[in-house]
């Protein structure tokens, strides 16, 4: 396995723990930063891009 893969891999089982824990109910459609409550807005960006996990 690449170093590259690898990277990868890690970075999909980070985002998964982001998206599956039990912090983060929210996403950002626009920066892809979990957020943990739908406040109307994403604190990370300030879109109102935020939508449920699915
Ligand atoms: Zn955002």
């Amino acid at each position: 396995m690449s170093l590259f893969e690898k990277a990868g891999k890690k970075f999909e089982e980070t985002k998964r723990m982001f998206t599956d824990g039990k912090e983060a109910e929210y996403v950002c459609r626009s920066c892809e930063e979990p957020v943990a409550e739908n406040c109307g807005y994403c604190p990370h960006c300030g879109e109102e891009a935020v939508e449920p996990v699915e």
